[in-house]
């Protein structure tokens, strides 16, 4: 795997042995992977810092992995080998794939050379977590940030698939494993792999919380809101609502492909 090397000195965050990778992606819809690049080369590395990014074709390394980071917010700064983020600006989905790919190699390539297992989101320290998994599992977590599974999935890759590439690699020239299998396409998203939630502004604005799971609709009241934000997060969606008005095209389409069922 080719890495292009754009370094800034980072400081040194919690102790050796650094027990986790993890996985982010930049929740910037426009920035390309040298936008990132720049931004790193630049900013205040308190406010946070990663080590490496991947997109449009490339991998580039922006700190020196083993040193722990300021990427989740929380006591994990300290078990950070390395911080991977995945740029969000893919236009077609061949660019995804190709960075997913890149992405999934690097992953397993870090936690390869840390010695650390290629598991994800387990409950053991070491392995490696994604930020959503951190936000929910860490000590004194200060973060809200649950990327990179709302962006995964909206490419169709379920936390399963994510799991399952993690483990077996795309078969590169430089997997270790010798794992020449052929790739891994990812997969087209299912039916039950879909769930969203929605807010629905009615003509007199008044609003309607509605949840989507694979081509069924619910209405949600106070009480179930918080069970359904449990259950997309516990399954690596996004809790995040987008408001429609009561005549949007988008809200029509839900509408029409998915059928009310109570809670
Ligand atoms: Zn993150």
């Amino acid at each position: 795997m080719n890495i292009e090397r754009q370094m800034r000195e980072t400081p040194q965050v919690g102790n050796a042995p650094y027990r986790q990778i993890h996985s982010h992606s930049t929740g910037n819809p426009n920035s390309t992977a040298q936008n990132e690049a720049d931004y790193m080369s630049r900013k205040d590395l308190n406010s946070g810092f990663y080590t490496h990014v991947v997109g449009n074709g490339q991998v580039i390394q922006t700190a020196d992995v083993g040193r722990g980071a300021y990427d989740v917010g929380g006591a994990w700064n300290y078990e950070t080998y390395a911080a991977v983020e995945l740029i969000q600006s893919h236009a077609t989905r061949a660019e995804f794939e190709r960075d997913y790919r890149l992405y999934v190699e690097l992953l397993r390539q870090l936690a390869k050379e840390a010695g650390i297992p290629l598991t994800l989101d387990t409950k053991d320290l070491a392995g490696i977590k994604t930020h959503m998994f951190c936000t929910y599992n860490q000590p004194n977590n200060g973060s809200d940030h649950i990327d990179p599974y709302p962006y995964l999935n909206h490419w169709g890759i379920t936390v399963d698939q994510f799991e399952r590439d993690l483990v077996t690699g795309f078969g590169n020239s430089n997997n270790t494993t010798g794992n020449t299998e052929t790739p891994n396409k990812p997969t087209t998203e299912k039916d039950e792999d879909i769930m969203f939630k929605y807010i629905k502004v009615q003509k007199n604005g008044s609003q309607e919380v509605w949840l989507v799971f694979g081509n069924k609709r619910m209405h949600l009241g106070p009480k179930q809101l918080a069970d359904a934000n449990l259950l997309l997060t516990r399954t690596g969606h996004s809790t995040k609502e987008e408001q429609y008005s009561h005549d949007n095209y988008a809200l029509k389409m839900i509408e029409k492909f998915t059928d009310v069922v109570k809670f």
